[in-house]
């Protein structure tokens, strides 16, 4: 009751978006990474996208980025929320999207955005922070005016799905995968929403929908005035 009572007398919870460009930040968006869709997590190693925050080169020069964004919503010191951008290659974005009833190469431009991982922590939800992340990165992508911006819409079954930012920003559903991330290598054995847990040996069942946008409507929608307002039911994605 007191831990309650305290909560509710909490001066107001303001926030602020900010690029992450250090270390704290861009491991920040790792544990978030680990923590929603259980990639590999270890103390001094990130996946290329977010190595190229830090300008930590990869080896692998093929598989590097073009360019790449990470954001941090932040209440005073405390992250709340984060997301990450990149932009790639016709090669690699071939190899990003999954096998489906579409050509891979056909779809890909020379030059593609992708949103990438967008969370909130639960006790921030419903006060635009998702919105707002997914909107500063379709600013920046306008900005440097890739062919095609495509985007993964975690589907989930218990908690809210990305899918009315997606369609009030004119996205189009190119394909659901069902069961997507039990799929592949690498199945996903860390999901809040199904109850895949490393310690239960469950993989995720949720799907998962591919968004596109082109060029022509992301430059459209970025430079609308007054974006449509939803509610911001975007809270974790990929
Ligand atoms: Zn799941």
């Amino acid at each position: 009751m007191m831990a309650a009572d305290s909560a509710r007398t909490s001066p107001t919870r303001e926030w602020t978006i900010r690029a992450a460009t250090d270390r704290a930040d861009v491991f920040f968006l790792m544990r978030q990474q680990h923590h929603y869709f259980g990639d590999e997590y270890a103390a001094n190693r990130l996946p290329r996208e977010l190595a190229e925050l830090l300008g930590w080169p990869d080896e692998d020069a093929d598989g590097r980025p073009l360019d790449a964004l990470g954001l941090v919503a932040a209440h005073g010191e405390v992250a709340v929320g984060g997301a990450f951008a990149t932009i790639d290659t016709h090669d690699v974005t071939v190899e990003m999207l999954p096998d489906g009833p579409f050509s891979n190469a056909a779809l890909a431009g020379e030059r593609n955005g992708w949103l990438r991982l967008n969370v909130v922590d639960p006790a921030w939800r419903g006060r635009g922070i998702g919105h707002a992340l997914f909107d500063a990165r379709l600013d920046w992508l306008a900005a440097r005016d890739p062919d095609m911006v495509f985007a993964f819409g975690w589907e989930r079954d218990a908690g809210r799905s990305s899918r009315p930012l997606f369609e009030a920003h004119e996205f189009t559903p190119i394909h659901t995968f069902e069961r997507y991330y039990a799929r592949g290598k690498h199945p996903r054995d860390s999901c809040p929403d199904c109850g895949a847990w490393p310690s239960n040996d469950a993989d995720c069942q949720c799907a998962t929908t591919l968004w596109a946008l082109d060029s022509a409507d992301l430059q459209r929608i970025a430079t609308r005035q007054t974006r449509q307002t939803t509610s911001d039911c975007y809270e974790a994605d990929q």
